[in-house]
């Protein structure tokens, strides 16, 4: 390779900066160019990690160290595949990284789902992390809640709703979020797993924290804590499994404590159907008890139940979405690929283009492990450096001409100091360490003024 690469990872996320990181310390002549469609870096650790967990946000300050290296370059509010096409970037990179992750719902395809006040966990917690492209307000009205899956995102949601908004007062929540949260009625909060206890996918720290509220008392309900041979078998393989379950079942045979919140965890219960109309929003939900089957897995019992709820968020996993003019296969949510190297829809190699991340390998595992992935990647791309079409336009300075060529109003990594300080300013005068700025205009604003 004779030729310093030019590289565009487009998300900056946590699995684009970690691909940015070890192609530029792998390749030291490399530069690359991160671009986001938001006018800030961080992607799901700033709009998807929760306000309360600040040690997982402090992660940031390793990413706020690689985006200091000037070799690597933020370009955010620039929407790969909306405001550019990818055509139009091509005669800059050499490559193209696509980390964009996964920010979306999945759907579940049950009666009802649709109703006024059936909610996705994504949009939720886009807005309580706020995220300028979601509405400011938030119907939080319900005095009884339903929040379907088992995983750590339903865990989030669950205590988020169930936290009273001066116990996230000290957070980076924006004021929004915090009036929202203030004005909540909430009384109930059920968590439904359609499996059992031996099948959780949340994590021990995680499910520890649901206890940690002064004002929620988490109530373990007896009738779903079943192990069938596959449920003891996978606690046996897993010590993290094995800790969420001594945790359930500890909380299961306590007294109960009086609180003025409760947060109820319920397993084998399938969702079946939101029950309402349109007039009246949700007014309940519907759920089958499911049996285990000996293996881990679970079967219907045609046995049902109808909850008092006023409001359900399904918390099922999350999507990504498909980058216009670009490969995606539906089925999975992801980017066809062998080894990051991205594949058309007949499985042939479409040159020039990678994926990492989530989008890569859909949505699982912790923030960490998509430095294996993006290893992955930038190892096939390292390979394929010499066969690589290459830019026709080198300079870096090149690319920001045809941005401001198309009249769009990028961002920069000055651009994100400058918004960060006035954040930490907002925070400053409460005892906070920031308050995020919510609509995108005040953002870009704030980041482009100089
Ligand atoms: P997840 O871990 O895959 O959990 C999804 C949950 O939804 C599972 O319990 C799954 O049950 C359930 N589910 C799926 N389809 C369903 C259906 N049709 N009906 C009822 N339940 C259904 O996904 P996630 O919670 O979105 O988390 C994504 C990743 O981010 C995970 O790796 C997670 O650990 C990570 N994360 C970490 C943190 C943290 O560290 N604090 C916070 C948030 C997210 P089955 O098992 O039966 O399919």
């Amino acid at each position: 390779m004779d030729r310093a690469l030019r590289v565009a990872v487009v998300g900056a996320g946590p699995a684009g900066i970690y691909a940015a990181d070890i192609l530029t310390k792998a390749a030291p002549a490399a530069t690359v160019d991160i671009i986001d469609r938001l006018p800030t870096p961080y992607g799901l650790i700033r709009y998807g990690v929760a306000p309360d967990h600040p040690r997982i946000k402090e992660i940031i300050t390793a990413l706020h160290h690689v985006l200091e290296d000037p070799r690597i370059r933020f370009i955010g509010n620039v929407d790969y595949g909306v405001d550019v096409k990818p055509e139009e970037l091509t005669p800059f990179y050499d490559a193209v990284v696509i980390a964009t992750g996964a920010d979306r719902d999945r759907e579940l395809d049950i009666p009802g789902i649709e109703l006024p006040g059936s909610h996705g966990a994504a949009d939720f917690v886009s807005w309580y992390d706020g995220h300028p492209d979601v509405p400011r307000e938030w119907p939080l009205t319900a005095t009884k809640v339903a929040v379907l899956g088992a995983g750590n995102v339903a865990v989030d949601v669950a205590r988020i709703l169930a936290k009273t908004a001066d116990e996230l007062l000290e957070t980076e929540i924006p004021d929004n979020v915090y009036r929202g949260l203030l004005a909540s009625p909430v009384t109930d909060v059920h968590l439904f797993s359609r499996r059992g206890p031996g099948q959780v996918k949340f994590t021990p720290m995680e499910l520890r924290e649901l206890d940690e509220s002064p004002n929620v008392e988490v109530v373990v309900h007896p009738e779903g804590m079943e192990f069938d041979e596959g449920s003891l078998a996978a606690i046996r393989a897993r010590r993290s499994l094995k800790m969420c379950v001594d945790t359930l079942q500890n909380w299961c045979a306590r007294d109960p404590r009086d609180r003025p919140r409760r947060l109820h965890l319920h397993f084998l219960q399938a969702p079946a159907a939101v029950l309402g109309s349109e007039e009246t929003g949700v007014t309940g939900l519907r759920t089958e008890t499911q049996e285990l089957t000996g293996d881990g897995s679970v079967r219907g019992t045609g046995e049902f139940t109808d909850w008092d709820v006023q409001a359900v968020y399904r918390a099922i996993g999350y999507l990504s979405r498909p980058i216009a003019d670009l490969p995606f296969d539906a089925t999975t949510g992801t980017i066809p690929h062998d080894a990051g190297r991205v594949l058309d829809l007949d499985g042939e190699r479409v040159p020039g283009l990678y994926a990492t991340g989530w989008i890569k390998r859909g949505p699982v595992g912790l923030i960490g492990h998509t430095k294996k992935d993006a290893n992955e990647t930038v190892t096939s791309l390292l390979a394929d450096a010499d066969t690589l079409p290459a830019a026709v336009h080198r300079d870096p300075a090149d690319v920001l001409g045809y941005l401001d060529q198309r009249g769009l109003d990028y961002t920069t990594w000055d651009g994100w100091k400058r918004l960060d300080e006035h954040e930490v300013g907002l925070g400053s005068p409460h005892g906070r360490k920031r308050v995020k700025v919510v609509p995108r205009h005040e953002m870009v604003g704030i980041s482009r003024s100089s």
